[in-house]
């Protein structure tokens, strides 16, 4: 279906629980999350019901997030029924991998097409403190198990953090030419979560300036810049919501664990779906589809998302 401004809105980024097994200091409370009645949130009937009102309006893509997407029980049966629903052409996963080294190949097996594994350092310390739960170990295996199941494509996502990341940018690309593997640097988005200082919002040119090796490469259809280094088995993109706004080629719409169609990641606008039947669902993807604004409004370090939630309750 095409919003207010022309796009065509094509993905769905669906999150299915608000909880998660790390503490990652840019998206999440150190306590974490309250555990919310099981009331308030989408059951798996209602997820695969909202999949299929969303794909009756062109929605082709799905995207399973999170909270961290693997801690949740039935995550099995949701990826199974939603990649199954009419017009769904491709179900991935964002994850941040812990979990894989048992889940990589039932997810396979349940449909899932590709996997994002988060990973912002390869330093053990580093991890630690950044995501507040010593789980390097677990997602490396988790890396590799994905790498092993046989997913269509596997990505890296890492968050660029100045003065904790940034001097290991080569090391992460370099992941490139050692795997089978696409690596994606996400500009640190100012959400309300995590207290980062002015010189931690680096931006995405930063990588290109740290491997003069790059060579660009087209587009392909996603929000990213396509870089490779050279004989490398696959890309290295940047995201850069910040320093390179692409909002004219927004296709997405997101959907809370709480039953939230949210228009943008940085709007407080929410149009609620849970307890509703597949046709009031309809209606209100029309309409939240309808008030996604042109853009996310201005973004930096001292201009905050206004999305009024931190990262782990919308899916990023
Ligand atoms: N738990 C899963 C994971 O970490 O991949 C899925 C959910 S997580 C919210 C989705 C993505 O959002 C991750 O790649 C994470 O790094 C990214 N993210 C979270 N907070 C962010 C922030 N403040 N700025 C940029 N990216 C962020
Ligand atoms: Fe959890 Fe993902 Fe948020 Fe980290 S980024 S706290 S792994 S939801």
């Amino acid at each position: 279906m095409l919003d207010s401004f022309g796009r065509n809105i094509t993905y769905l980024r669906l999150s299915v629980t608000e909880l998660c097994n790390l503490r990652c200091r840019y998206c999440m409370p150190e306590d974490g999350v309250p555990k919310r009645s099981h009331e308030e949130m989408l059951t798996e009937e209602e997820m695969v019901m909202a999949v299929s009102a969303a794909a009756s309006l062109g929605i082709e893509k799905l995207r399973i997030t999170g909270g961290e997407p693997l801690v949740k029980k039935n995550i099995l049966s949701i990826c199974e029924k939603t990649a199954s629903v009419p017009g769904i052409r491709e179900t991935c996963v964002t994850t941040n991998g812990v979990l894989l080294p048992k889940l990589a190949l039932p997810l396979k097996n349940a449909g899932i097409r590709r996997v994002n594994i988060s990973l912002d350092t390869l330093d053990r310390r580093k991890y630690a403190q950044m995501a507040r739960r010593d789980e390097f170990d677990a997602a490396v295996a988790g890396l590799e198990a994905a790498l092993a199941a046989g997913f269509e494509r596997v990505k890296v996502n890492a968050v660029l953090i100045g003065g904790f990341n940034d001097d290991e940018i080569p090391a992460l690309a370099e992941l490139t030419r050692r795997y089978p593997l696409d690596v994606r640097f996400i500009e640190l988005m100012p959400m309300c979560a995590g207290d980062f200082k002015r010189e931690a919002f680096i931006s995405g040119d930063t990588v290109v300036r740290k491997l003069p090796e790059l060579v660009a490469e087209e587009p392909d259809g996603t929000v990213a810049r396509l870089y490779r280094l050279p004989g490398a088995l696959g890309s290295v993109g940047i995201i850069s919501p910040l320093s390179c706004n692409f909002c004219d080629r927004c296709d997405r719409i997101r959907l809370t664990a709480d039953g939230r169609l949210k228009p943008c990641l940085h709007s407080p606008a929410e149009f609620p779906i849970k307890g509703l039947d597949e046709a009031g669902m309809r209606r209100q993807f029309e309409a939240a589809i309808l008030a996604k604004p042109e853009w996310h409004g201005a973004l930096s370090d001292s201009e905050p998302s206004r999305a009024m939630r931190a990262m782990n309750r919308i899916g990023g």
